[in-house]
């Protein structure tokens, strides 16, 4: 145990408290993972907290406190029971208590139900105990998730805990233990009910897991996916040819996890990649998927709250993973591609068609996927212009030739662009000063030449 928890739990003792760590640390510590933070908790009431440690703030509505110590603040929370569940989402009331044992009881998982630590009110200078009232060492030992009490009432007081359960046993690799299984099942439409954020934080930390498909599985097993995210459920049972006896669900179950996990916003894009899949069957085809699945994802990401900034990205690439990669494009085609995806976003898109490939059985750089990587990356590396901020002239030096904001000169800029992506020698002032004004006395843009950004497939070479 690092020193920061040890000296605050120390100081609890020395007041004659109880103090123990609890929650994902112990569960942790005893199967030899790194804690993600350490969890105190302690018979002391959140005011006397602020007494007892003068510098410590309250972190949440809950009555947890933020001690500092040895350099890092650690949550230091005092036991409760948790009081009524009215809305399957959150305690209306919380009850202090001095007991530890309803604080345990209170958890959700029997792994997360262990404390370690000790009650000077009760022990005799024993030293450090673990108190595991639920089975939560046995539960780790063998690979279950299993409720504390009873499955279905536990899923009925906060529907979060179906998420949770499939997190846990995707980080964990574990299984969910029979009994809490069926209850998942039988409560599975309650988590229609979750805020949007919830479910977005929860799906977050599943997609981050080893192996996420474990989770995404469970969830789909029970019914839980279709509560919460019902285009996805559809998947399953629509036929995809690519692997025997897979389905579309199996397809992207593979492709989550083929991705790296180090790419969270990939990750999400290889969720949703087909997600517009089974709206777009017709015939055996899936004809445009690409950009119903991209609106799709959207909107759902949209109603859990993600960030902006992740919605555009992970639409972005769902919008564009079909392309169609040919060793004949020229290198002018590859600029075409990589303007097309945003030069911030190919890394990205690489990963994630690797990862489309490998969950269609075939191997990452599949098809040529290597080698495109390798000269959008050559393209990158040499600097050439590949969006409008790239060129040699801006929208003042236009302006100064005559040229006034607004829609035309976006069109000048964007022609200048396309010649420029076309030989990247001309990207030079006064060279694109008189392109710009060969364009407006020929009475607008040439687009005839540049196809431009279509949707979906590269014109090629
Ligand atoms: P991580 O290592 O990912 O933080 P964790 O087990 O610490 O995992 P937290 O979400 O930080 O998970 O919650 C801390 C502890 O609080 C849990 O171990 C569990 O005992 C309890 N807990 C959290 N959320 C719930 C919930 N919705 N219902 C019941 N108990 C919960
Ligand atoms: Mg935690």
């Amino acid at each position: 145990m690092p020193d920061g928890p040890r000296s605050i739990m120390t100081a609890l003792w020395g007041a004659g408290h109880a103090a123990y760590l609890v929650g994902g640390c112990v569960r942790d510590l005893l199967s030899g993972r790194a804690p993600a933070d350490w969890d105190v908790g302690t018979d002391v009431r959140p005011d006397q907290l602020l007494g007892l440690f003068p510098a410590a703030r309250y972190e949440n509505r809950y009555g947890t406190v933020g001690v500092e110590a040895d350099g890092s603040v650690h949550e230091v929370t005092t036991f409760r029971a948790d009081g009524v569940y009215r809305d399957h989402r959150r305690p209306d009331a919380v009850a202090f208590t001095d007991r530890l044992e309803a604080d345990l009881a209170r958890r959700d998982f029997t792994i997360n139900a262990m404390a370690l630590g000790r009650d000077p009110r009760r022990d005799d200078g024993a030293g450090i105990e673990l108190v595991d009232l639920h089975g939560g060492s046995d539960d780790l030992a063998a690979g279950l998730i299993r409720a504390v009490g009873d499955p279905a009432i536990r899923f009925t007081e906060d529907a979060l805990r179906l998420l949770r359960a499939a997190r846990f046993a995707a980080q964990l690799g574990f299984t969910v233990e029979p009994d809490t299984k069926a209850a998942m099942a039988a409560c599975a439409a309650l988590a229609a009910r979750l805020s949007g954020e919830r479910v977005h934080a929860e799906m977050g930390r599943l997609l981050a897991a080893p192996r996420p498909s474990t989770g995404l599985r469970l969830l789909e097993e029970t019914g839980v996916l279709a509560a919460i995210a019902p285009d996805l459920a559809f998947q399953r049972g629509i036929p995809q040819a690519k692997i025997p006896g897979d389905d579309l669900w199996a397809h992207t179950c593979r492709t989550v996890d083929a991705v790296p996990a180090g790419l969270p916003r990939v990750r999400w894009a290889a969720l949703l990649h087909d997600i517009g899949k089974p709206a777009s069957f017709a015939d055996g085809h899936f004809v445009g998927h690409e950009a119903v699945g991209a609106e799709l994802a959207e909107a759902w990401l949209e109603a859990l709250h993600a960030p902006r900034a992740d919605i555009e990205r992970i639409a972005r690439l769902i919008r564009q993973h079909m392309f169609a990669y040919a060793p004949s494009w020229s290198d002018a085609a590859v600029r075409r591609f990589i303007r097309r995806v945003g030069p911030d976003a190919i890394d990205d898109l690489i990963a994630l068609r690797a990862g489309d490939n490998v969950g269609s059985g075939q191997s990452a750089g599949h098809d040529g996927l290597d080698e495109l990587a390798r000269r959008c990356r050559d393209q990158l590396a040499a600097r050439v212009a590949l969006e409008r901020g790239d060129l040699a002239v801006d929208g003042d030096d236009l302006a100064r030739i005559g040229i006034p904001p607004g829609p035309l000169m976006g069109r000048v800029l964007d022609g200048l662009l396309d010649r420029v992506i076309a030989d990247p020698m001309l990207n030079d002032r006064a060279r694109l000063l008189e392109l710009a004004r060969e364009i407006v006395r020929q009475g607008g843009p040439d687009t005839r030449t540049e196809p431009g950004p279509a949707a979906g497939v590269e014109p090629g070479p």
